[in-house]
């Protein structure tokens, strides 16, 4: 099964996948990218530019298109009474340790929650419906990207937004209708500002066409209709239909604060703190220049460390101010990222190890350590990890009672790193004393015992 097949035979019938009622009502108009193509919803008949190809592109950083300025904290207090004021049920979050689940090691998605898998079949279990979760997700995929695009986490909070169509619940009209809202009315973005996106999701077996919508660049979430099982020669309509929409709060907050980066406004005093401690000279006209840029020359360079080349050029930052400025902000972002995860994960009862999922948990803390080594920088991690709980337990009160466990295991892990960068030392030493090279099996076993990461 081929996504841009499926995408291609929803957009042939517009009318039956993409069209609900707040396009008639508000008059989006359907247009059709003049550079790739893709369809897209907009108010602003003069707009032929997708998302991805606007030339406004980001410029929220440092001019926040909303009326109102919501920290991660706070923009999920005005999500979650959003959706309670319409009907929905605030569930708490899932473990971010997804063990009802044999082939995910980590929650990936809040749909993940109320996934069951019966022998071929999945099926959902909703606590109520409709409802609405701050899941926290964790994700390793782009972890060369976290810290330095503005924009990628190792950890998210994805607002999951449910409902299965009957009695109470709802499908499509609604859900996008609400998420429009969401975003007018509670946030106070101009609807002319908001593009909504054709795309499809298919996972798990069953799939269906969606709806991303975006403000000035920024993916703010996927409303997902999740309908078909099967593949595209031969599906059938699900017994349950599905509104899987999943947004991102850090986006949420990031969008109204206009900070650089999304990392300033989402991890509560921690950034601040780690920044006067190291005193950075913090020129904020240039990093919210360069991370402007660093978001366009993302998307036409998917390598990161071109982007960031490109990205300094295009601003005018030398290599003096990228090593002076911009590197340590990357750095202490880095840092204040992989211990949020840590925190989730080590609370939710994984622990850092060599195989599976634990091993992620290890590297995490082997970068975070091995970020602060090469800037010479001493945080206390139990300072850090106090930082985050405090911050964090307004929407996640559960991480109050782990805040001991999880500084245990972060030393433990710490010492062991610092054990293990002794030996790598000695056996370093050792075979160039012998005039021998490393050979492929001697990293290997190197990488696999002590998570070697030089
Ligand atoms: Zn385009």
């Amino acid at each position: 099964m081929d996504k841009g097949q499926i995408l291609a035979k929803f957009s042939s019938d517009p009318n039956r996948y993409y069209k609900v009622e707040l396009f008639e009502k508000e008059g989006f108009k359907r247009k059709s990218c003049s550079k790739c193509g893709r369809y897209f919803w907009v108010l602003n008949d003069g707009q032929n530019l997708c998302p991805d190809h606007i030339e406004n592109s980001y410029s929220f950083i440092g001019d926040p298109p909303t009326r109102k300025r919501f920290d991660y904290t706070q923009a999920w207090k005005e999500v979650e009474s959003f959706f309670v004021d319409n009907g929905h049920k605030s569930v708490s979050r899932y473990p971010v340790v997804c063990r009802w689940r044999d082939d995910l090691y980590f929650t990936i998605a809040s749909i993940v929650d109320f996934q069951r898998v019966m022998g071929s079949k999945v099926v959902f279990e909703f606590p109520a419906n409709p409802l609405v979760v701050p899941q926290t997700c964790l994700r390793f995929k782009d972890i060369e990207n976290v810290g330095v695009t503005g924009r990628h986490f190792s950890s998210f909070c994805m607002i999951g937004q449910h409902s299965i169509p009957n009695s109470q619940g709802y499908w499509k009209d609604k859900c996008v209708e609400l998420d429009f809202r969401l975003l007018t009315d509670k946030f106070g973005i101009n609807k002319e500002e908001i593009v909504f996106v054709e795309d499809v999701w298919a996972g798990g077996g069953s799939f269906g066409s969606s709806l991303e919508y975006f403000v000035r660049g920024l993916e703010l979430g996927n409303a997902v209709f999740t309908e078909f099982q099967g593949d595209l020669e031969n599906y059938s309509v699900l017994d349950q239909k599905i509104i899987d929409m999943g947004a991102g709060l850090e986006r949420f907050a990031w969008i109204t604060m206009g900070t650089p980066t999304a990392y300033d406004c989402c991890f509560g005093p921690i950034t601040k703190h780690m920044i006067e401690k190291i005193g950075i000279d913090s020129d904020s006209d240039i990093i919210s220049k360069y991370f402007r840029a660093i978001a366009k020359t993302l998307s036409e360079s998917s390598d990161i460390s071109i982007a960031r080349k490109s990205a300094a050029l295009a601003v005018g930052i030398d290599n003096v101010k990228m090593d002076k400025i911009i590197s340590p902000l990357e750095g202490i972002y880095l840092i204040a990222d992989h211990l949020r995860t840590l925190i989730f994960a080590i609370s939710d009862g994984a622990l850092p190890s060599n195989v599976g999922g634990g091993y992620n948990l290890r590297m995490l803390l082997r970068r975070t350590l091995a970020t602060m080594d090469r800037f010479g920088w001493n945080f206390d991690l139990d300072d850090l990890i106090d930082l985050h709980v405090d911050y964090l337990k307004s929407t996640y009160r559960e991480l109050e009672e782990t805040r001991k466990d999880v500084k245990t295991i972060v030393r433990i892990e710490k010492d062991r790193y610092k054990e293990s960068r002794v030996r790598m030392t000695n056996i370093s030493n050792m075979l160039k004393s012998q005039n021998k090279k490393l050979s492929v099996d001697d990293l290997i076993r190197l990488y696999e015992s002590d998570g070697y990461n030089a």
